[in-house]
């Protein structure tokens, strides 16, 4: 009986040890009540870069060539890959750049078409009629520029070098908080000069619909910055088709006439849904929700929503 209450006295001494150290962090930094106000965070505005690379063309050489550099150099031959699935290439695939046949091609995204050259290690889509190796030069200093991201439809290119005209601009006319946060985060502020590369040409873009457009934008009589405006007012600003042809014609001077505006958006909307219907998804049973403040009466009220 006696050793029963010195366990027990022993068991609620640790217990007591054990919530006083529970409690120290509390105590020192005690939890302060939620404010009902929201937070305002700041946004970093989206920047785009409109400035096209200087695009230069590079020759490679044959795979003949290349195979024997190889052989030269690491004093066997390149073997061909050694797959664990048969790929059915189309017929006469071979790579662009350097004329590898088959055996030699892996391929990177499956259904996507992306292909990786095992001789010349270079990247290419399927059925590509591209025969030169191109690269991107910045067209601020003409460096050329880096590969940072390669994503599933596009490729993020950077132009890296620090006396970059564009990049030393931009860091000049940053305020003293700017350049604190550029020092702590520099991936927080957009310094330098950045190149999106999509992975699609408009003639692999066919998919298998009745509804083709009237029109092949590819071979449209007005350029396709003034597509891209026209689809602006007609889209972004829900004008109707008429309303847009006569601001074509009495702001920009350019005439549309209101079949063709319809034409485009036609057109448009095609091409697009190659890219959309990437991100539909089936409706599944979860139920997905979100929070936001709204004020009420002058008070700012927190609400979340399904
Ligand atoms: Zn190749
Ligand atoms: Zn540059």
């Amino acid at each position: 009986m006696k050793s029963l209450i010195i366990n027990l006295t022993n068991t609620i001494r640790i217990l007591y040890v054990l919530v006083i150290y529970l409690l120290i962090p509390y105590l020192k930094n005690p939890i302060k009540p939620k404010t009902n106000k929201p937070i305002s965070k700041p946004y970093r505005k989206i920047e785009v870069d409109t400035e096209l690379p200087i695009v230069e063309t590079i020759e490679v050489p044959n795979y003949k060539e290349l195979l024997k550099q190889y052989e030269h150099k690491h004093g066997k031959p390149l073997k061909p890959i050694n797959r664990r699935k048969k790929i059915n290439f189309p017929k006469g695939t071979k790579c662009p750049y350097c004329g590898s046949p088959k055996e030699y091609i892996y391929t990177n995204n499956g259904s996507k078409g992306q292909c990786l050259c095992k001789v010349c290690n270079n990247t290419f889509m399927l059925g590509s009629n591209l025969n030169k190796k191109t690269i991107s030069k910045c067209p601020y200093c003409g460096h050329t520029l880096e590969k940072t991201k390669d994503r599933n439809s596009f490729i993020i290119y950077k132009c890296k070098n620090d006396n970059c005209k564009y990049y030393q601009n931009k860091l000049n006319s940053l305020t003293k908080e700017e350049k604190e946060i550029y020092k702590s985060n520099p991936g927080k502020l957009k310094l330098r000069y950045i190149y999106r590369e999509f992975k699609f040409s408009l003639a692999s873009l066919n998919p298998n619909t009745p509804n083709r457009p009237k029109i092949d934008l590819a071979k449209a009589h007005n350029p396709l910055n003034v597509v891209g405006l026209i689809m602006t007012f007609y889209v972004n600003f829900g004008l109707s088709s008429r309303t847009v042809s006569r601001i074509m014609d009495e702001v920009f001077s350019i005439k549309v006439s209101h079949q063709t505006v319809l034409n485009y958006a036609q057109a448009t909307a095609y091409y697009l849904s190659s890219f959309t219907k990437d991100h539909i998804k089936d409706l599944s049973s979860k139920l997905c929700g979100d929070e936001t403040y709204i004020k009420v009466k002058g008070k700012w009220r927190y609400i979340f929503l399904y």
